[in-house]
């Protein structure tokens, strides 16, 4: 049995944050235990195509390009976000299933409805009575009576039917953004990807090198992969935590920080945990909801966007889906930019994981019939290369990322957050870090890893670790 002080679980950036400032801090005894043969998780740099451009089949963005993101400090602190490139002044062609195009009138007054769906869903936040000071949730299928409202108030001379089109994009919109059907979501008055000051970025050579930036200040030997922990035994009494890995090995540890995914634990937790988890926590767990998205990558053999746009978005007639029309949710396809004859195309909710039961051949050559219906395209360039994510399927993430629900009591994420500490020593024993806790990206995610590391740290300030 090898012995250490800190066992984490998971090597995506929650987990890797939390043993590099650990090991900052001087706690070099730390091991990392992750289930897959990669470290990054959900951060998953790839190679495609003929010229092996860097992609990204998870995080693909920094929500804000300010040192208020700390993700967003480490790239620049590596020169990762140079040259720069802001990513919200991209502008789509909103497409019919003819083949032609909405014109941009249409499209303006209907971002202008969603914009402004989205300011009366504000000022009904606020309206309700927060409950003990914490904030309340609201359904986000309210969009849609207020799309609806909307609509009824257009007057004759406007395009109702082009601008019915458009508000069902954006439908879809709200589905991608927030990663689920809108059934499932619960609003709670700002965006989960806390997009911080200076908009979204890409990083061109791949998210992964924040992490193998972060990777150099950790010891090599800390990191285990292949070893997916199938037992936490924490002793409530304070004495060391075993944690089981698959192949029976074990390590013992005074502290283990949690960083599975939601999809993950509420899968497992029934198995993972001995004790069981305490009830709030497993509760939560329960309650938080985990959403449904993947990419398609696909390569042409020349590009099939023009560079004065950033992509298209796809205008569908209805948005009722089912096996056979999972491709209804598919938002529209970006041009990568690193890659002219590349193009990502972005699916959500129930398609998403019906798409996972296709090959890739089946998506690709859904994928292409659809592109020459919407672009009016019959001479399409040949498809090269497709390459598709399945994150529902992943075994270790089962799903994308977290999402608010009706069920999740305001506060009870911060609950999930606390430490299972030792009743007399006050030590922390178990902690959770991760998407999990703060829904969906990631900076969000380092930080509550750091929040964790902290916690440990701040335990020995009076004795050295
Ligand atoms: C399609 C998609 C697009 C996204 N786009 C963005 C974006 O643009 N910007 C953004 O900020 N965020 C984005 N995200 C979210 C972002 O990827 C996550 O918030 C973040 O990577 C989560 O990091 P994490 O360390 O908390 O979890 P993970 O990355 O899931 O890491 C957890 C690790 O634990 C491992 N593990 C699980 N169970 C066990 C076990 N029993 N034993 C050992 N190891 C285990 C897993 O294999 C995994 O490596 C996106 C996610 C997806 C799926």
């Amino acid at each position: 049995m090898d012995s250490c002080k800190v066992v984490i679980v998971g090597a995506g950036i929650a987990g890797i944050s939390a043993a590099s400032r650990l090991c900052e801090a001087g706690c070099g005894n730390v091991v990392i235990l992750e289930a897959s043969d990669r470290i990054g998780g959900r951060i998953h740099t790839v190679q495609f195509g003929d010229d092996e451009m860097p992609i990204e089949m998870g995080a693909n963005w920094i929500h804000g390009s300010s040192h208020a993101n700390s993700v967003f400090s480490i790239a620049d602190q590596i020169g990762a976000i140079t040259p720069y490139r802001l990513d919200n002044t991209a502008s789509h062609r909103f497409l019919r299933e003819d083949g032609t195009e909405i014109d941009r009138q249409s499209v303006l007054t209907g971002y202008n409805i969603f914009k402004k769906a989205e300011h009366e869903m504000y000022s009904q936040m606020k309206a309700l009575k927060p409950e003990n000071g914490k904030p309340v949730y609201i359904p986000i299928t309210r969009y849609l009576q207020l799309f609806d409202q909307e609509r009824q108030q257009l007057k004759p001379d406007q395009n109702v039917a082009d601008i019915t089109l458009v508000l069902t994009a954006f439908e879809n919109y709200i589905r991608n953004h927030e990663g689920d059907e809108l059934e499932r979501i619960a609003w709670e008055g700002s965006s989960s990807w806390n997009v911080e000051e200076g908009g979204e970025i890409h990083i061109p050579g791949g998210y992964v090198q924040i992490l193998q930036h972060l990777m150099k200040g950790i010891p090599r030997s800390a990191l285990k992969l292949n070893s997916e922990v199938t037992k936490i035994s924490y002793a409530k009494g304070g004495r060391k935590t075993l944690v089981t890995i698959k192949n029976g090995a074990q390590y013992e540890a005074d502290h283990v920080i949690v960083t599975c995914s939601i999809g993950y634990l509420k899968k497992h937790m029934g198995t993972l945990f001995d004790p069981p988890l305490p009830i709030e926590k497993s509760r939560t767990i329960r309650s938080i909801g985990m959403g449904r998205m993947n990419k398609i990558f696909l390569e042409f053999e020349s590009p099939v966007t023009k560079p004065s746009y950033n992509g298209i978005i796809l205008a569908w007639k209805d948005s009722k889906v089912d096996k056979a029309t999972w491709y209804k949710r598919i938002l529209g396809f970006d041009q990568v930019f690193t890659k002219d004859n590349t193009i990502l195309g972005w699916v959500a909710g129930d398609g998403a994981e019906y798409m996972e039961d296709l090959s890739d051949d089946e998506i690709g050559i859904t994928c292409v019939k659809i592109l020459k219906q919407f672009m009016g395209r019959a001479d399409l360039p040949r498809l090269k290369a497709i390459r598709v994510s399945r994150w529902c399927s992943n075994p270790y993430t089962l799903g994308s990322y977290s999402h608010q629900t009706e069920r999740l009591t305001p506060g009870e994420q911060e609950d999930l957050a606390r430490p299972v500490r030792c009743p007399l020593s006050k030590k922390p024993l178990l902690m959770f870090a991760g998407e999990a806790l703060v829904n969906a990206c990631t900076q969000g995610a380092r930080d509550t890893a750091l929040s964790a590391a902290s916690a440990i740290i701040e335990h020995y300030t009076t004795s050295k670790l």
